[in-house]
């Protein structure tokens, strides 16, 4: 058995292999591109492809695919075999620059939004030289990005690139002005936290509505949830043990830095984070991570659930995106440096984002809006809808005495006077324990907690590179034309620590004293549902934005809003549907079964005992046939409900009908049969209970 640094990054085509396969002439050049997105030569690329195939050919692979991101939010790849016939009748294994630079996949049925009109329905894949290519199920596959004919994003990857290009530039610019000028490039960097729940695969065979939509529409809590926090960081159960032994392996294989693993808030709840990669990197991991994470929960009898919500009552699952910015010489520019100086350049930084937070709360909000996620935000077990960032006592403290121009008083309680050149060294603040803020600063990166466990993390990632991208290109259009550039220095970190004060907020982000403090005395956003946040996509200030850093075009912008709202519309019409299938063919009969059981025992009682009163049975019985009536009535509603959204064609109406008119149709019917899952017996339940879920993994 191989050692972990023997086998990690095995399966994939990464510097080493290339190195080791590539002439120095080709490698050089390869490196380029990569590295400062120099052009890729034809010979190159043909060189490139050779050595990529010969490599997997040897590793086991038949087949090649360009892999890619489309709109689906889960990742796509048609495989072709690396076949071709020779003239003796048999075959050899080829592979060519040109295949490798480009595909063309008949990508008609992926969502475009309008962007692909049906003659020009093929669109084509390109690839995405600065993501590792990499082996799994014997295919070597290739990370590319998806365009329409006419050149239109169909993925999430291409804005995603074109984004950290934006903060790029500018960040450069920015470094330039504090004489930085070794630096050939900045790019941001992500370790994504993922949550996730296994349960076992015999009770999810059970379970119509978790096969169909990922999550229970119906189930009481069970008398046990997560109360006692007693599995919060708890002894990992030796079947979660070996499902994460082979998921590492699995990921370590493709160069994955899985790094941390433990038990979550929630029964059956867990969570793996990697180390930080690059952010397209570190997306593609986020992607394949998750795939590969079903893939072997599966071959353990278990099934890995990344819903938002799979569960009423026990907290859901998100993912937290760590988010830096850092230069190719390796400097984090979101740590506080050694000298004043680097003090200065991290605080017009940190001023930076807290404008772009300040100035897109709505399009960060809406960059994590899905159906599954609107269960968690604002719920108590995730960070509230509105958009606060946390940025701990110290730097709040430095940043106020920055605003009101009086001394700060250091940690070590000495007096420093502030000024551009002058500002204060601070220690790192590692007091963040607290959970509650959509957006906190710890130490040398933030965290923006609002992505739900099944988020791509593209999208978020794409709002935040392009709104720090557009507050440090006004910087630098400020900063290069000013007279004097330590005082333009301090007055705009002033200007922005005073301006933008009220996205600060350290406090307990669920209290609703908060949510009321935002909305109503700061005037920030509380966008609590995908229908509304999703309609400010297309706000003037965001379109504007959005395409002045070159991220995305007004076509691209349209087409994302239509499939966005369309995907929550869908997502929540099947649950409806699930649930109006679950409530007539499994629920009412189980419960009338269970009726004719109770009637049953009483006549067999009174046959015995002709003045036995029964009163437990009429009791029951009852209760039993209120129910019934009422989970008929609430199945009925839900159902002429459903009838009237499908008369509607305009996306943006079905979403807010949805919203208003399906969702507490959803909820009504669910409270009647949970009551009814209280008083029938668990024999006759047509589906395993809670209980049977959430502690099913023994
Ligand atoms: P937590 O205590 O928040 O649960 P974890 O260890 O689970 O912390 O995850 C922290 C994540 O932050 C890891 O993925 C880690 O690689 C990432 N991280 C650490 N430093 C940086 C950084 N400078 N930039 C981006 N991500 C970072
Ligand atoms: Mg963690």
């Amino acid at each position: 058995m191989s050692t972990v640094p023997e086998y990690f990054g095995s399966l994939v085509f990464d510097d080493r292999v290339m190195k080791a396969t590539l002439s120095d002439e080709i490698y050089n050049s390869f490196k380029k591109t990569i590295d400062e997105g120099e052009p890729l030569h034809t010979n190159v690329a043909n060189s490139v492809a050779v050595a990529m195939k010969d490599w997997a050919v040897a590793h086991g692979a038949t087949h090649f695919t360009h892999w890619f991101q489309p709109l689906t939010g889960v990742t796509a790849e048609k495989h072709d075999s690396f076949i071709r016939p020779s003239p003796d009748g048999r075959v050899i294994m080829e592979f060519s620059g040109k295949e490798l630079i480009k595909g063309e996949p008949d990508a008609s049925s992926f969502p475009s939004g309008g962007l692909r009109a049906t003659f020009e329905a093929r669109g084509y894949t390109a690839w995405d030289p600065s993501s590792y290519a990499f082996i799994k199920d014997k295919t070597l596959c290739i990370p590319t990005a998806f365009c329409s004919y006419g050149g239109e994003a169909l993925d999430k990857k291409t804005p995603l690139l074109r984004s950290m290009e934006a903060l790029n530039k500018q960040a450069l610019r920015i470094l330039k002005l504090f004489g930085v000028t070794d630096v050939k490039n900045v790019r941001t960097s992500v370790g994504p936290e993922q949550e996730y729940f296994l349960i076992d695969e015999k009770v999810y065979e059970q379970r119509k509505d978790l096969i169909l939509t990922g999550r229970t529409l119906f189930g009481m809590k069970p008398p046990k949830g997560q109360e006692l926090s007693d599995h919060y960081f708890g002894v990992i159960k030796p079947r979660v043990a070996s499902f994460m032994a082979d998921l590492n392996d699995e990921l370590w294989k493709l160069g994955i830095l899985a790094k941390t693993q433990h038990n979550e808030v929630a029964p059956a709840q867990h969570e793996l984070a990697p180390i930080y990669a690059t952010t397209n990197v570190a997306t593609d991991h986020n992607q394949l991570t998750m795939e590969i994470m079903q893939k072997v929960a599966k071959r353990h009898g278990m099934v890995c659930l990344l819903h938002e919500k799979p569960f009423a009552g026990v907290n859901g699952s998100g993912k937290h995106n760590n988010w830096s910015i850092a230069t190719n010489t390796g400097v984090n520019l979101l740590t506080p440096g050694d000298t004043p100086y680097e003090n200065a350049q991290f605080l017009l930084f940190l001023c930076a984002v807290i404008k772009a937070v300040d100035d897109y709360q709505d399009l960060l909000r809406l960059s994590v809006a899905t159906a599954g996620n609107d269960h968690r935000l604002g719920a108590n077990e995730a960070p509230p809808a509105v958009i606060s960032i946390f940025l701990g006592d110290e730097l709040t403290a430095i940043m106020d005495a920055i605003v009101s121009d009086t001394p700060y008083v250091g940690a070590e309680k000495t007096v420093i006077k502030l000024g551009a050149s002058v500002l204060p060294k601070f220690n790192r603040d590692n007091t963040d324990r607290n959970r509650t803020s959509p957006f906190a600063f710890t130490g040398n990166k933030f965290e923006f907690r609002m992505l739900g466990s099944s988020n791509s993390i593209a999208c978020a990632n794409i709002m935040l590179n392009a709104s720090v991208a557009e507050s440090l290109e006004i910087y630098a259009d400020r900063l290069e034309n000013a007279e004097e550039f330590e005082t333009a220095l301090h007055d705009m970190i002033k200007k922005t620590f005073s301006d933008h004060r009220r996205i600060i907020f350290n406090g307990n982000g669920y209290d609703d004293n908060w949510i009321k403090e935002a909305t109503e005395k700061r005037g920030l956003l509380n966008l609590r549902t995908t229908p509304d946040a999703l309609p400010r996509l297309l706000d003037k200030k965001n379109v504007d934005m959005l395409t002045r850093q070159g991220v995305y075009s007004v076509a691209e912008l349209k087409s994302r809003y239509e499939i966005t709202l369309d995907n929550y519309c869908k997502t929540v019409n099947i649950e409806a549907l699930t649930m109006v299938d679950m409530a007539r063919r499994d629920i009412l009969p189980a419960v009338e079964a269970y009726v004719r059981d109770i009637a049953e025992t009483c006549q067999a009682k009174i046959a015995v005992l002709p003045d036995v009163s029964c009163q437990y049975e009429r009791g029951l019985l009852a209760t039993l046939s209120r129910l019934v009536s009422e989970i008929d009535v609430a199945t009925t509603k839900l159902e002429s409900s459903l009838v009237k959204y499908k008369t509607i064609d305009d996306v943006t109406e079905a979403s807010v009908v949805i919203r208003d008119d399906i969702l507490p149709k959803m909820t009504e019917l669910r409270i009647v049969c949970d009551e009814a899952e209280t008083v029938t017996a668990e024999e006759r339940w047509p589906f395993p209970t809670y209980e049977k879920l959430l502690f099913s993994v023994k």
